[in-house]
């Protein structure tokens, strides 16, 4: 099995830009021997090494990275570490996924929160909560649907309009939004970075060394461009990108999104503001919508438009317009702060399944997976990786079970249809959130 595509972004991720400088550990040359090979060092890649080390401290464990740590979609996010699900849904059978789906946020939530403050990493961590906002009057009713759906969970929140918003925001630009408390925000570069320089020792990372070539005939063994790993069984956590290996093909689509952070507000730009805590707002439309954050540092950051990537890398052509488009959208919510320049510009990949369900488990006799991160990936994807793990070791936890309850994603067609078949559904989304920009 072969990789033609790998992750690629031209942009540099203001996340890491304003972190101080890292250096990344070395690509791996020549040939190294593993009990396991683990590709891809992002949340569920990170979060398997780290658990699987913990469990078998003997186990010799190789961890490849194509790209650099905190440069890869991991680091790249608007750093809402969720604890709940953006949408719910209030079938029975919508209620029971979504309760499954909690337990595993809230799992992945608290297992950062252990390494975090055993690892000491310094990445911004608050648990500010979050703001789920409609722009329109006429999209309230979504929120009180949410509402509804919240108590259905037995999980508190607050309904916030007016005034009462608009003081906690600073802008009058949202009509209503409702404000649940545990969601932690943070910088993911840091995060990201943190998990990786701190590694239990029997874990060896190497960075910039794409897996290229996959034989698992016997044992796997994986090529990269100046070496390869030999390794008893291998786990993939390379999110849309393993759409390209046999086991996960016609699964995944991947989609990229696009980031901007201004430079941090001067204390006479956040007196216009008003006395506001930092805070982290999501949009009931996720597809159109945009999300926003005032971050500790008093900068804004603004998360809009998401395309198709079949080839793993985001259209540069668009991303002159994309970067007007995120001025537009911050100068309806802060105009007056017109003159607030933009630091960094970004774009970062997911991937979705049709139907919202994760690839995670065993794929053949020697392949394990956590892929299919369907937009949210900070505390999912962190359990999905813990989670195999557990299972991989034979400890018992609750979390696998949780995880097969999400579902499996089920079939994509290959390109073009694929390709159709994604615009379809992101033309739908647009029409039904008109308005909500
Ligand atoms: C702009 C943006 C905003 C987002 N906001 C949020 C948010 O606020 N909260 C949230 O929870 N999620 C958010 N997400 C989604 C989140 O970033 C992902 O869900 C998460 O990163 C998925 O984790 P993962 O470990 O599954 O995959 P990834 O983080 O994508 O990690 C996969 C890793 O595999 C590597 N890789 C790929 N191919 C190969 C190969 N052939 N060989 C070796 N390595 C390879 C990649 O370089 C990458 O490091 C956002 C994403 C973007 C782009």
């Amino acid at each position: 099995m072969r990789f033609r595509y790998f992750p690629r972004s031209e942009e540099a991720n203001g996340w890491a830009a304003i972190l101080p400088e890292r250096l990344p550990s070395a690509p791996l040359q020549g040939g190294v021997q593993g009990d396991w090979v683990v590709v891809g060092a992002g949340y569920a890649g990170l979060a398997f090494a780290h658990a699987l080390a913990e469990h078998q401290p003997q186990a010799r464990i190789v961890l490849l990275e194509a790209g650099v740590v905190g440069d890869n979609a991991a680091g790249r996010n608007s750093g809402f570490a969720i604890d709940l699900p953006h949408n719910i849904g209030s079938g029975t059978a919508e209620l029971a996924k979504a309760s499954h789906y909690r337990q595993l946020l809230k799992g992945g939530l608290a297992q950062l929160a252990h390494w975090v403050s055993r690892y000491r990493i310094d990445c911004d961590w608050q648990q500010s909560g979050k703001y789920h906002c409609a722009v329109k009057a006429g999209s309230a009713g979504l929120l009180k649907q949410y509402a509804r759906e919240l108590d259905l969970l037995d999980e508190g929140y607050e309904y916030l309009e007016g005034t009462a918003l608009s003081a906690r925001l600073g802008t009058g630009f949202y009509h209503s939004a409702i404000y649940t408390p545990n969601t932690v925000l943070l910088n993911p570069a840091a995060l990201v970075r943190g998990l990786a320089d701190k590694l239990p020792d029997n874990v060896t990372l190497y960075e910039r060394s794409p897996a290229l070539r996959v034989d698992n005939t016997g044992g796997v063994r994986i090529t990269t461009p100046h070496g390869e790993v030999v390794a008893g069984k291998a786990m993939f956590a390379i999110n849309g990108g393993a759409g390209q290996l046999t086991p996960f093909a016609g699964k995944l689509a991947s989609l990229a999104t696009h980031a901007t952070l201004t430079e941090p507000l001067t204390p006479e730009q956040r007196s216009r503001l008003g006395d506001i805590a930092p805070w982290g707002l999501t949009p009931v439309n996720a597809i159109v919508g945009a999300t926003f954050r005032y971050t500790r540092d008093h900068r804004i950051l603004i998360r809009q438009h998401v395309a198709h990537a079949p080839t793993l890398h985001s259209d540069v052509g668009a991303r002159e317009a994309i970067v007007r488009r995120h001025r537009q959208l911050f100068l309806s919510r802060f105009p007056e702060l017109g003159e607030l320049a933009f630091a960094h510009s970004w774009s970062g990949l997911i991937s979705v399944s049709r139907n919202g369900a994760p690839l995670w488990g065993q794929f053949g006799a020697d392949l394990y997976a956590a892929l299919g991160c369907n937009g949210a990936g900070i505390s999912k994807q962190t359990m999905a990786g813990k989670a195999l793990a557990d299972l991989v070791c034979g400890v018992e936890s609750p979390w696998g079970e949780q995880m097969r309850a999400l579902g499996t994603a089920n079939y994509l067609p290959p390109r073009p249809l694929l390709d159709l078949g994604v615009q379809g559904y992101l033309w739908k989304e647009r029409l039904l959130g008109a308005g909500e920009y």
